[in-house]
């Protein structure tokens, strides 16, 4: 078990006000990840129950989300995923986009990254709106792939992020 709680993650995260535009509280994690304690804490935390279970890659989105996922598939002995941004895998990859506030954004996976039936934990730093772990749990289902839970170390609860998530378990370490 971890001796760090969710409490204690919450307290080393930064808000920082109108970044990166006017009105966005943007949630800075670096000092989190300026602690070792606080960081392996946030690592233990994401991987949870999971620990005890066959994982068979853990995924995690560009960027932030590759720290967390990364260290936590070495924890678990197991394979890293990335999920990363259009035009930055360099073999075959399947491409989702979705709607930002102006515009689209494009993610993208290797159509190899994981095989039919892989259990899969899918992790980033933070939930939002929803729209960019929605479109990876669209990549992950396209590789049919199946996903344990998508485990995020922030929730903005009031986005009503999890809303577009479909039935796949969803477990944040702290909620706004
Ligand atoms: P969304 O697709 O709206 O759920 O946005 C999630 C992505 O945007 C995550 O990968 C976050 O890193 C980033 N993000 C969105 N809002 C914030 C925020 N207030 N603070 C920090 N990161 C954010």
């Amino acid at each position: 078990m971890s001796s760090v709680s969710a409490d204690d993650i919450r307290a080393g995260i930064r808000n920082v006000p109108d970044f990166p535009k006017p009105g966005i509280q943007f949630k800075d994690i670096t000092p989190v990840l300026g602690d070792a304690r606080l960081f392996a804490g946030a690592v233990e935390l994401l991987i949870g129950p999971h620990a005890a279970s066959r994982i068979d890659a853990v995924v995690g989105i560009d960027a932030r989300g590759f720290i967390f996922a990364a260290a936590a598939a070495q924890k678990l002995h197991t394979a890293f995923v990335p999920i990363r941004k259009k035009g930055k895998l360099p073999h075959t990859t399947f491409e989702e986009s979705y709607d930002l506030e102006y515009g689209s954004n494009t993610i993208a996976i290797h159509a190899d990254a994981v095989r039919p039936g892989a259990r899969v934990l899918l992790l980033d730093d933070l939930l939002a709106t929803g729209g960019t772990a929605a479109a990876a749990i669209a990549l992950l289902t396209k590789l049919g792939a199946h996903i344990v839970e998508i485990g995020f170390l922030i929730e903005l609860g009031f986005l009503n992020g999890r809303a577009k998530l479909g039935s796949h378990p969803v477990r944040s370490i702290i909620t706004y």
